[in-house]
């Protein structure tokens, strides 16, 4: 366990010195209503891994108490991602409807006490007598009854005798407490519904609030860790176990903040739409932010279970950068993978001056990796290149192959172009090219220079494959709906080529193909007469591709020999180890001014952009802000530009920062706004004032805007007075459209809501 214990582990740590117990048991309790997702995860690491660093145990039990939705399919998918993500329950899977004669005990305990009684509202005279959070709710008349009288309707509810929704059973707690979860609180209600589990046997299924401390104090669990929006529920919890006077230990529940991440979706429902709608493939679509999907994606549970470590544990909801997750598996295949060579879109080059044949011995990893093992690569006269590597009017900053500059076939000879052939509508059909003997790989006395090295493979040997190319499922950050979905999100490339010692000898299942990403032999569709590849990851974000080569320029035009030519085989991509200076300046970003690792990544890596922000954080002490905006929007305009050429300064991007500090404007509005500053140059300021851009806080601008919007959708309206609060979220988004972005989220979070709850 590492030093700096979480706030968690601090109380469980807390705990155990106290004697309150003597040894710490956790649970992960998933409802079986779909796949989990990363969000689940998050959840996995937490109780396991608390369970793990302080030698307790942690149970998986399943909450199924919800019969309509819940299958055995599903209790399959979370055993294999627990079990997947390393992580051990020991003997048994728990469930809690195992416990439903055993709750159902309870209840008739509560009953006995005076505590509970059957109600025989309907659900919209519940949701009328249980006021408003300004205004104390009243009691039913029919917690007058008596407790025989509740004993025997009780009893006929289980039974089945009457229908769905005609009675529930409720604890008397307090029509006016301050909690509104504490007016009497929901325990059973009526389904007469099939139960994957426990059959036809039960017309009543307990209610969240009371089966699960329950399960918990059933089971010996001492730490009930769940997520935030359950904050509220735990007067419940506690309500439940200290009425029915349990015999002590008892556990206490402990909420953390729930994990999101952008350009996805993060619910079970959600998620099962995608499956339903056929908008993805199934749960484990390579797409799917579930644990079946990055799994069959190729992603490795220990990237998961770093990104899980990294992203920590805290008390407040946030967004994290899906980046993120992939600099963590990025971070972990590095090391690991055998490196081989794959042409995605294949351009013919003959060679002129070769004959024959030959085996190149080239190893699968880089010198720095402490693995060993090579491969043949054969060679012949034929081979086909990338067709982008070459250019036949290449732009300022192109290293590959043109008419006038070599290249070097990785691990093989240098080749230059001869000839470009076309056909009648110009395109490019096959290059004619020559080789220079002495110029093979790693005994080069050719003297010739060049600035890159390509992937290639021989016409005679190469493999065809098919590859899936993966890209995010959404195409907004923070997507509401289907139309947010990336209709580019799977692109499928039916004839790729690649060398054959990776079909042959199958190395692994996992491969750096390079300059192009980290690839995965598909687990269910790959065949030897078929193969397929599921890319996992690009190497980089792609603006680094151009930034490091030019780099590596400057520091070589200075002294130029011949050793130092060989070192020059730059793979476009890889991910090279940081130099002293980079390291330090890493370090700085992520200790001192806590950015994320991704960002500090970007930022250190690239002294173009690393004086860039230095120079903007002396004018301003907004890290993260400035940090965000350089490393993704400033670096794409630098993968085309000097500094000299942008058209916006550093003082420029710390006036736009500001103005989003101080909320004058919005993020999007910040991109709009930075738009036109990269294109067309102008002061921050002047644009947002010229084109009216300034975000909208005034509240009755706002509130006729959140009235049209409730108005129109009535439906979505009803979900949510009937509990479902997720759709805040929907409301929220849709007012934000309807402003174009310009109105503050804050603002539009604060007043939507109270509005819902009018
Ligand atoms: P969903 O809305 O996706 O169905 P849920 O919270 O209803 O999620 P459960 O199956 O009830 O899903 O969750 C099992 C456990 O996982 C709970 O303890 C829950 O708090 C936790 N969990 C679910 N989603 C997340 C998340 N995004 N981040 C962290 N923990 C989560
Ligand atoms: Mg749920």
């Amino acid at each position: 366990m590492s030093e700096n214990k979480d706030f968690l582990r601090v109380i469980v740590d807390e705990d155990l010195k106290k004697g309150k117990y003597e040894e710490v048991v956790t649970r992960f309790p998933p409802e079986p209503n779909g796949f989990p997702h990363i969000g689940h995860a998050k959840s996995i690491c937490i109780n396991f891994g608390i369970a793990k660093d302080f030698k307790g145990h942690c149970n998986l039990r399943m909450d199924d108490t919800d019969p309509t939705k819940e299958d055995t399919k599903y209790v399959e998918a979370l055993k294999d991602a627990v079990k997947w993500l390393g992580f051990d329950w020991g003997e048994n899977v728990y469930y809690t409807s195992d416990y439903f004669p055993k709750l159902y005990d309870y209840a008739i305990k509560l009953i006995k006490m005076g505590k509970a009684y059957v109600d025989s509202l309907n659900e919209e005279e519940i949701r009328e007598y249980r006021g408003t959070v300004t205004q104390a709710g009243k009691r039913s008349e029919y917690a007058n009854r008596s407790i025989e009288e509740n004993l025997d309707l009780f009893e006929r509810m289980k039974r089945g005798e009457f229908k769905d929704g005609e009675h529930v059973l409720r604890a008397k707690i307090d029509m006016s407490a301050a909690n509104m979860k504490m007016r009497d609180p929901l325990l059973y209600r009526i389904r007469h519904a099939h139960h994957y589990r426990a059959g036809n046997e039960w017309h009543v299924y307990p209610m969240y609030d009371f089966a699960h401390c329950l399960s918990d104090y059933i089971e010996g669990v001492t730490h009930s860790i769940c997520t935030l929006e359950f904050e509220n529920n735990r007067d419940i919890y506690d309500w439940v176990l200290d009425t029915l006077e349990l015999k002590p230990p008892r556990p206490y529940q402990h909420e953390f903040a729930r994990l999101g991440i952008n350009y996805t979706v993060m619910s079970k429902r959600k998620l099962l739409e995608l499956v339903q709608n056929n908008y993805v493939n199934d749960w484990d679509d390579p797409r799917m932010p579930t644990i079946a999907g990055y799994k069959r994606r190729g992603y490795t549970p220990e990237s998961i279970i770093n990104f899980c470590d990294q992203i920590g544990i805290a008390k407040a909801n946030s967004m994290v950068d899906v980046s993120q997750l992939e600099f963590c598996i990025r971070d972990d295949l590095n090391k690991k993978v055998p490196r081989v060579m794959c042409v995605l879109d294949p351009l013919k080059v003959t060679i002129e001056n070769y004959e024959g044949e030959e085996e190149i011995d080239a190893p699968y990893y880089p010198h720095d990796v402490p693995k060993e093992g090579s491969r043949v690569v054969p060679f012949s006269k034929v081979v086909y290149i990338e067709r982008d590597d070459f250019n036949e009017n290449p732009p300022k900053g192109f290293y590959r192959l043109t008419p006038e500059q070599p290249v070097r076939l990785r691990h093989g000879y240098i080749i230059s172009c001869k000839e470009v052939i076309k056909d009648d509508k110009g395109n490019i059909t096959e290059i004619i090219a020559q080789y220079y003997p002495e110029s093979k790989s790693g005994s080069d006395t050719s003297g010739i220079k060049v600035k890159s090295a390509i992937q290639w493979v021989s016409e005679t040997y190469a493999k065809k494959v098919e590859l899936r190319l993966y890209d995010r499922l959404y195409k907004n950050e923070a997507p509401q709906e289907v139309e947010d979905l990336n209709p580019n999100s799977l692109k499928i490339i039916k004839d790729a080529l690649i060398e054959p010692a990776v079909i042959e000898e199958k190395k692994d299942e996992r491969f750096q193909f390079e300059r192009q990403g980290y690839f995965y032999a598909d687990p269910i569709d790959y065949t030897d007469e078929k193969p397929v590849f599921n890319k996992i990851v690009s190497l980089k974000d792609s603006w680094a591709k151009k930034v490091q080569p030019s780099e590596n320029k400057t520091k070589k035009d200075n002294k130029s020999n011949q050793k130092q030519e060989v070192k020059k085989e730059i793979i476009h991509g890889e991910a090279e180890p940081l130099t002293k200076e980079q390291e330090t300046l890493f370090l700085k970003y992520t200790k001192e001014l806590k950015l994320n690792n991704e960002v500090s990544n970007i930022l250190a890596r690239d002294e173009k952009l690393s004086s860039f922000y230095e120079e903007t954080l002396k004018e301003l002490n907004s890290p993260v802000t400035l940090a965000n905006i350089i490393a993704n929007d400033v670096a794409k305009q630098l993968k085309e530009k000097t500094i000299e050429e942008l058209k916006f300064t550093t003082s420029e991007i710390v006036e736009l920062i500001k103005m989003l500090d101080e909320e004058i404007i919005s993020t999007k509005i910040a991109k709009q706004v930075f738009e036109e500053m990269s294109e067309k140059g102008g002061k921050p300021k002047q644009i947002v004032e010229d084109k009216g851009l300034i975000q909208i806080s005034n509240p009755e601008v706002i509130l006729p805007i959140i009235e049209e919007v409730i108005a129109k959708n009535p439906e979505n309206l009803e979900k949510f007075k009937n509990g479902n609060t997720k759709l805040l979220g929907f409301f929220v988004g849709q007012v934000l459209k309807a402003t174009a972005g310009k109105a503050n989220p804050k603002v539009v979070n604060e007043l939507v809501e109270k509005e819902l709850n009018k």
